[in-house]
């Protein structure tokens, strides 16, 4: 008997709704499983907001990869109807000359010829009045940087993948896969068992559950989004008028924020997160604790925030490769499972590209990128 899918995606979060998404635009049969029901606040891609910024401190190989996902994330909101998907406000990185942050920032705008304005300490508050300029610090500025709305992204995906013919099961939990004799795969789950010609795995922080040691080592930490109550008057933390922004401390900590939402002021530490050996035991209750290392780390920059209330948290897992590029790759003898890491915390304004980039890896063998930085084997 024949299958009646082309490709099994596994896990429906950014990744895989992206990449089920494309995939079937490209007219492949496509059956996407979760193990529960997209969007949802279990996995990696919940809380409101995501970053996305052009100006890649992190490395310039990633510039190209943003550039398209942001035209993607564009059509996304066309094809799917779905306005306001991405908000442009632009991005404030803040830190010393010799940060990563700044190092990093000011070569990926140099290799790419980016726009990237350096705003002087004088000017730092007219143009962003909540910003106070710390002493030794640089303040640069992505104006193609903004951020994406998570849960709205992965519906519009989901939907659009159902409309070019996607069959999408939620709440079923893939239990095992094997690759079959004839070059396929079996997928095993908690209501059946499927087979089809190909498999992505986009599984998240369970990805370890479904590769063992043919995976990549993976380390996953808890991470507490925190909302705070703003101490005056909103108009300024606006999205027309406050800028995402990313501000690295002499110490090499990182703090981050958005403008301001329905549900608060949203910032968090970037890293340094409580090791979890097994997600599906992270604690999701939010103690004092929690709140306090964010409170901490965010008045090193907003002083108010050391009383400010709290309006809300959430928890959400990073999972990390050793030196925190991503992996997409096939496995080694299986080109019929193709894989792609939960990102190390900076994925998901690339979930567009890589949606697509997958879908192409699938059908065509290869994608417009270099994927190399990304081997399993690297
Ligand atoms: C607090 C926080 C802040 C972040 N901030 C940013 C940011 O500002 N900008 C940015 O670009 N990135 C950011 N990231 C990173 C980004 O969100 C992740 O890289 C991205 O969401 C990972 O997506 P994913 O599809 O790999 O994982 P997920 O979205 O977690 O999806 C995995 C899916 O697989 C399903 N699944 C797993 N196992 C099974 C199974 N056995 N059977 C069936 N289904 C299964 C899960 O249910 C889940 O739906 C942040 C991450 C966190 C946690």
């Amino acid at each position: 008997m024949t299958s009646p899918y082309d490709v099994i995606v596994v896990g429906l979060g950014a990744m895989g709704s992206a990449t089920a998404y494309h995939l079937a635009a490209r007219g492949q049969r496509v059956l996407g499983i979760d193990q529960y029901k997209p969007p949802h606040a279990m996995g990696s891609s919940h809380g409101e907001s995501r970053i996305i910024r052009q100006v890649y401190y992190e490395h310039p190989l990633y510039v190209p990869l943003v550039q398209r996902a942001h035209e993607l994330w564009r059509k996304l909101e066309k094809d799917s109807n779905t306005p306001g998907l991405l908000t442009v406000t632009g991005g404030l990185m803040l830190g010393r000359e010799s940060s990563g942050l700044i190092k990093g920032a000011r070569r990926a705008a140099a290799e790419f010829s980016l726009p990237c304005e350096e705003i002087r300490h004088d000017q730092l508050q007219d143009r962003f009045p909540p910003f106070m300029p710390l002493s030794g610090m640089k303040a640069l500025f992505d104006p193609a940087a903004g951020f994406l709305d998570p849960e709205r992204c992965i519906a519009a995906h989901i939907g659009l993948a159902v409309q070019h013919g996607a069959t999408i099961q939620v709440n079923e939990r893939v239990l095992g896969w094997m690759a079959t004799p004839g070059g396929g795969v079996k997928v095993r789950t908690t209501q059946g068992t499927y087979e089809a010609g190909r498999l992505v795995l986009t599984a998240g922080p369970w990805m370890h559950e479904l590769l063992g040691a043919m995976g990549p080592t993976l380390n996953v930490e808890r991470q507490t989004l925190v909302w705070f109550e703003l101490p005056g008057d909103r108009a300024m933390w606006e999205p027309s008028r406050f800028p995402v922004f990313l501000c690295e401390f002499e110490d090499g900590q990182l703090v981050y924020g958005f403008p301001v939402s329905k549900r608060g002021w949203k910032v968090a530490v970037h890293y340094e997160g409580e090791p979890v050996p097994d997600v599906r035991e992270m604690r999701r209750t939010i103690e004092p604790h929690d709140i306090a290392r964010v409170r901490t780390a965010v008045a090193r920059l907003f002083g108010w925030v050391a009383d400010a209330n709290v309006l809300d948290a959430a928890v959400c897992p990073y999972t990390d490769t050793l030196d925190l590029r991503f992996v997409i790759d096939v496995l080694p003898g299986m080109p019929q499972v193709l894989i792609s890491s939960p990102c190390s915390g900076h994925g998901f304004k690339f979930a567009s590209a890589i949606g697509e980039l997958q879908a192409a890896m699938v059908i065509d063998g290869h994608c417009a990128f270099d994927l190399s930085p990304f081997r399993l084997d690297r």
